[in-house]
């Protein structure tokens, strides 16, 4: 896909949504809180509606907009629907992994669409092949719902919670069935899900609060790790279906940089979260510049806050073409040698003759970052100074986030002056892991006091911090890659 020409940061894992709304024109409202969620996956995009008696199914590869007209969605109609853009975590990009997966069960039709990535799915795989159930797809996906075919109870409640304690790994789950939608989220809590009551009646759930907030939801709510929440006309049905871990792993990428700046995830809104990931950066790196600059547009709330606590002017330094990255056409030879510059241009007059301190959310590869540099220092740019939002990335993440294997991630193989040679930089600083979770709680407790600083680290505080420190919260396979399954189907 061309997007690699222009992409470096982690990539985003999935979005999910799921609307039970009796006499509106679901597929519709589907739509639009996919295009909420579009940011979390370019690659695929699927609806599933049911009308109470049958269930349809449109998806295909290419963005919400490419994937859906008014003629499609109006075959689609319903009450019940769920929805899905995809960047392929476990299994290509191809269609058969696009997403919702439907299928006909003996208990009726079931359509699932998943954010995360389970970490035994080679295991169940295995399992499954051995009990005769045959797959068409490489994606775990598919593993979680041909499970739940097959697994024991007499609602599908019961056989959501007979299945769960097997599986291990990242899921927010949508499950459409031909009257439900069921809204499941793992017990470590990695991933973002939220549920809010829609204002014709009815309730929606999605991965982000901005997606609710366009459908116009209120009485907001999130879906607690281990819960199944079954989306109903007035009271939803809450049931906590496996007990949450002790220890709770919430993905600190998610403030880092997947979610819109607009979502809300345990009272903490995400732009805040990164106007004080830069206000810590400025506390424990000062640096003597004339102009702080984002790397847009995730790094944007950081830079202000690295402006206001430092007291260095910020401004605008790069533009952004926003949808050159969402292109499927590639680009020609000559125009692919253009790199980076073909997404940014560089604002002259704000650069030059500047000490410059350019703000971003994180180095993966570090083959981004370099070419920004020559694009500043070619604007004339005296100094340029990189700070970073969070820690260098170490080590791969297997619940969702694809930032490609352990020597793809330069931080793993290099040190700090290395990368900054490398990128050419004159100085460059990350956030120190301590100063990441001070900034993430400091939101929710100004009082500095009472944060809770002993151990950063731990688990205690609620987060995963693997792709930093190594310690995953549980056994991971590393042969486990995101398209292991790719040599048996072809
Ligand atoms: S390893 Fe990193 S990206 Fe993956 S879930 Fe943990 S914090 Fe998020």
């Amino acid at each position: 896909m061309s997007l690699n020409y222009y992409e470096e940061s982690p990539r985003e894992e999935c979005g999910v949504i799921g609307i039970f709304a009796p006499n509106e024109d679901v597929a519709r409202m589907t739509y639009f809180g996919l295009y909420a969620l579009q940011h979390r996956g370019q690659e695929a995009a699927g609806i599933a509606v049911s009308d109470g008696a049958s269930v349809r199914l449109h998806k295909d590869i290419g963005l919400v907009s490419q994937v859906f007209n008014n003629q499609n969605l109006a075959n689609m109609q319903g009450h019940y629907a769920i929805g899905h853009t995809r960047y392929s975590t476990t299994g290509s990009s191809q269609l058969r992994n696009a997403q919702p997966f439907l299928i006909e069960t003996m208990y009726g039709p079931i359509a699932v669409a998943h954010n995360g990535n389970l970490v035994n799915s080679a295991e169940l795989r295995e399992d499954l092949l051995k009990h005769g159930v045959g797959l068409s797809s490489t994606s775990d996906t598919e593993i979680i719902t041909l499970m739940l075919a097959g697994a024991k109870g007499n609602t599908w409640k019961e056989r959501i919670q007979n299945v769960m304690e097997r599986w291990v790994g990242a899921y927010c789950l949508l499950i459409l069935t031909r009257d439900h939608v069921l809204a499941v989220r793992d017990p470590w809590g990695f991933h973002p899900l939220n549920v809010g009551l829609l204002p014709g009646g009815g309730h929606a759930a999605a991965s982000e609060t901005g997606a609710l907030r366009t459908l116009g939801c209120e009485a907001i709510r999130e879906i607690q790790p281990g819960e199944i929440v079954e989306l109903s006309n007035n009271a939803l049905t809450i049931h906590q279906a496996v007990p949450p871990k002790k220890h709770l792993a919430q993905c600190t990428f998610e403030n880092i940089y997947f979610a819109r700046p607009d979502n809300v995830w345990h009272g903490l809104s995400t732009h805040h979260v990164r106007q004080n990931l830069g206000k810590q950066l400025a506390m424990e790196v000062k640096i003597d510049a004339d102009v702080v600059i984002p790397v847009p547009d995730s790094s944007i709330p950081a830079a202000i806050g690295y402006a206001i606590e430092s007291g260095i002017t910020y401004n605008d330094g790069f533009i952004k073409n926003r949808y050159i990255g969402r292109t499927f056409i590639e680009p020609t030879d000559s125009l692919r040698k253009q790199g980076i510059a073909l997404k940014f241009n560089v604002i002259n007059e704000n650069i030059l003759n500047k000490r410059v301190i350019m703000v971003d959310d994180s180095i993966v590869r570090g083959n981004t970052t370099g070419p920004l540099i020559k694009l500043l220092r070619s604007a004339g740019a005296k100094e340029v100074h990189v700070v970073i939002t969070c820690p260098p990335i170490t080590h791969p993440c297997f619940m969702g986030v694809d930032m490609g294997s352990q020597d793809d991630l330069i931080a793993s193989h290099k040190n700090i002056d290395e990368i900054s040679h490398l990128i050419g930089s004159d100085s460059l600083h990350f956030l120190s892991l301590e100063g990441m979770m001070r900034a993430m709680n400091a939101v929710a407790d100004p009082d500095e006091k009472n944060l809770r600083l002993s151990d950063p680290c731990s688990d205690e505080q609620g987060y995963c911090n693997a792709c930093f420190t190594g310690i995953y919260p549980f056994n991971v396979n590393i042969q486990n890659t995101k398209t292991g399954f790719e040599k048996n189907i072809a």
